[in-house]
């Protein structure tokens, strides 16, 4: 039984962002107008592509893109390849998004975007093809400040670089500023690639010290997952000398009672089995032993719902940071907060990525390129500014983190609505 069917029940993801919307409108006590006006994105683009593939048949595709709000800035959001895509994901991850860049504070609005195209089913070139097909459907309704897409689910910096090249041959100019996550020869940002990982090591260390009030070399922690997010927020982690005592991906993981002795080696060994279980050392342990272990800190890193009325009640860290997007359900959440555990939520703890995003389009715009150094310093003080308004602000409200966080966003969206005279 695959742990995707840990999932409760299959929802409507956008029926339950509207639920969650409608959650926090009390907590911050904004006329109902607002709500009204956020519940639906304010553009929604469907678009049919026809691919005649290499064999001569055509396949026909449906391309989206929502645009939710750009009271703050142009419209941010990935773009997403898979057979699953459909319109309310989509919708969802826009409204998602809105909140993301209001609670780092960084000058965009909220988009999504995908193609129902199953990319391990589909060549390179296809894929190719499909893309710029897609960006000749969309050319006007994107741009440097008016959409701005990046990475997401089945899609890389090498399907930025056409979307950036397609585009720019339409304009006539070199545009890089209209896609970010393109390869670092193409005006990529130095730091993206472990900036999600990076971002949560960073609210890792603030939360053991204004949550747990200890330092984080003396904390112990569990990561679960080891791809992109996981595999980096361990690597920074057992670098600022945490306890990371164990580990895991999609077979299994591994126990190291004394923490994590040497990153570097283990993440040779893990590139040459591919599998934690296979690792010649560590102790078995199987993902659910994993989560329910007696750890100061348990990050979550792998995929959604991972934390469920199954398992809540047998979670024993004091502090859950999430990493992965959506790794605790509602219910679970409940339990926990029944239980004293604090969650720090995932739309604070994986916004590395776009903050640096963020950074690239900057960078783009000024036909500059910062050092490492220049961009790790400012995804820092982003980041930690976040986080204590979040504390903050719950701590104020006398509300869990998740509704503070979301609250807080969905005022800085508001307010800018209002000045902007949005009725
Ligand atoms: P990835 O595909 O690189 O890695 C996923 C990891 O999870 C792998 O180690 C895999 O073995 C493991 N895994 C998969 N199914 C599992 C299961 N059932 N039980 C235990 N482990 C399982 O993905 P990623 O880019 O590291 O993303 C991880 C999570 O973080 C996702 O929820 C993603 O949406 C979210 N996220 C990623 C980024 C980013 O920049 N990559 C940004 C924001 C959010």
């Amino acid at each position: 039984m695959s742990s995707r069917s840990n999932a409760i029940k299959e929802e409507n993801p956008y029926e339950n962002a509207i639920a969650q919307l409608a959650s926090v409108m009390q907590v911050i006590d904004v006329p109902l107008d607002y709500y009204e006006m956020l519940k639906v994105p304010k553009r929604e683009i469907v678009v049919y592509l026809h691919l005649k593939r290499s064999d001569g048949t055509v396949s026909s595709f449906m391309g989206y893109r929502v645009q939710h709000n750009n009271a703050r800035g142009p419209y941010k959001g990935g773009l997403r390849y898979s057979s699953l895509v459909d319109i309310n994901e989509v919708r969802a991850l826009a409204m998602l998004m809105t909140w993301k860049t209001a609670l780092v504070d960084i000058p965009f609005g909220g988009a999504k975007g995908g193609i129902n195209v199953d990319p391990s089913s589909t060549s390179g070139d296809e894929l190719e093809v499909l893309t710029r097909k897609f960006v000749d459907e969309i050319t006007y309704n994107i741009g440097p400040e008016i959409d701005v897409p990046a990475p997401d689910v089945g899609t890389n910096p090498q399907v930025m670089a056409w979307i950036m090249n397609e585009y720019s041959r339409l304009k006539g100019y070199n545009v890089p500023a209209v896609v970010t996550g393109k390869p670092v020869e193409l005006g990529g940002s130095l730091g993206r690639l472990e900036a999600t990982g990076r971002g949560v090591s960073i609210i890792a260390r603030e939360a053991a010290k204004a949550v747990l009030k200890k330092d984080i070399k003396d904390v112990t922690v569990a990561v679960q997952g080891f791809g992109n997010v996981g595999s980096y927020t361990v690597k920074f982690l057992t670098e600022m000398g945490a306890k990371v005592v164990a580990v895991s991906d999609v077979y299994g993981g591994k126990l190291f009672k004394n923490g994590i002795d040497s990153f570097e080696r283990l993440y040779k060994d893990y590139s040459a089995t591919k599998s934690m279980k296979r690792l010649p050392y560590g102790e078995d342990i199987s993902n659910e032993e994993l989560l329910t272990m007696d750890v100061d800190m348990l990050i979550p890193a792998a995929i959604e719902n991972q934390i469920n009325e199954n398992n809540a009640n047998k979670i024993s860290a004091e502090v859950i940071v999430e990493a992965a997007n959506a790794p605790t359900t509602p219910m679970a959440d409940k339990i926990l907060e029944k239980n004293g555990i604090k969650v720090l939520p995932d739309i604070l703890v994986n916004s590395g990525g776009v903050i640096v995003s963020y950074f690239e389009w900057v960078q783009n715009l000024e036909r500059e390129q910062w050092t490492l150094e220049e961009v790790n310093t400012k995804l820092e003080q982003k980041l930690t500014k976040a986080f204590y308004d979040i504390l903050q602000f719950s701590e104020s409200k006398n509300v869990p983190y998740r509704v503070g966080a979301l609250a807080l966003a969905v005022e800085r969206v508001v307010n800018a609505m209002k000045l902007l005279g949005w009725r």
